[in-house]
């Protein structure tokens, strides 16, 4: 069941990592189908060799519905967000290294360079630190979204959402492209932070209908 979504997980991890976003086996990607059914990455595979059948269907209280590989250990703080957050579809989880540095240092990503809006709707969160591995990862992640499309989790790495996989990848890669240039910025000087109408115009220029081909 479900083949042609496995593929897509499967697809979005090797995208992930050609961005450097995450390393061997790290990070996840998970997906709730329309059926109510969740797929999500195994836990401590490598991406390279994934094979559709690796990918593991739970129902929404975990159970497995189908597979016979053990579901990411973060597979209870993913559950509670899909549970939590009904319009969001697809969790990516990653260890992005420029993301993460802001972590360690400020509470908030500043929307700074105007993808950051287009991809993830706007300057993002920095969560306390939580366990990997915990339902308190979840938690941390549902407060601190204030819906936007990415959170960073302190000491830990970042999980972002989508209403499919497209969008969490997007706020991934571009999450990660302006907090590069951020940090480049601050090693300058004081960076030039977009104003409140300035992020809000980005966000706009970037919903369904008026960006891509769809
Ligand atoms: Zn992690």
């Amino acid at each position: 069941m479900y083949e042609k979504e496995k593929e897509q997980i499967i697809h979005t991890a090797l995208a992930l990592k050609e961005y450097r976003l995450i390393a061997l086996s790290g990070g996840n990607v998970s997906l709730r189908t329309q059926q109510g059914h969740v797929l999500a990455t195994p836990s401590g595979m490598l991406y390279e060799t994934m094979q559709p059948s690796d990918i593991v269907v739970l129902d929404i209280e975990g159970n497995t519905v189908e597979g016979t590989r053990r579901a990411s250990v973060d597979i209870e703080a993913i559950l509670y967000i899909l549970k939590k957050l009904p319009e969001v579809n697809a969790v990516i989880h990653t260890h992005q290294v420029y993301a993460s540095a802001v972590g360690l240092v400020q509470d908030r990503l500043p929307a700074a360079v105007t993808t950051l809006p287009n991809a993830c709707l706007g300057p993002i969160n920095v969560a306390p630190f939580s366990s990997a591995a915990s339902l308190e990862m979840g938690v941390m992640a549902v407060d601190y979204l204030n819906n936007k499309r990415a959170v960073i989790l302190k000491n830990h790495g970042v999980i972002t959402v989508g209403s499919n996989l497209k969008e969490a990848l997007y706020s991934a890669v571009y999450l990660e492209d302006a907090a590069k240039t951020y940090i480049m910025a601050k090693v300058l000087g004081n960076p030039a932070i977009l104003t409140e109408e300035q992020v809000e115009e980005a966000v706009g220029k970037f919903k369904p209908g008026i960006y891509g081909q769809s």
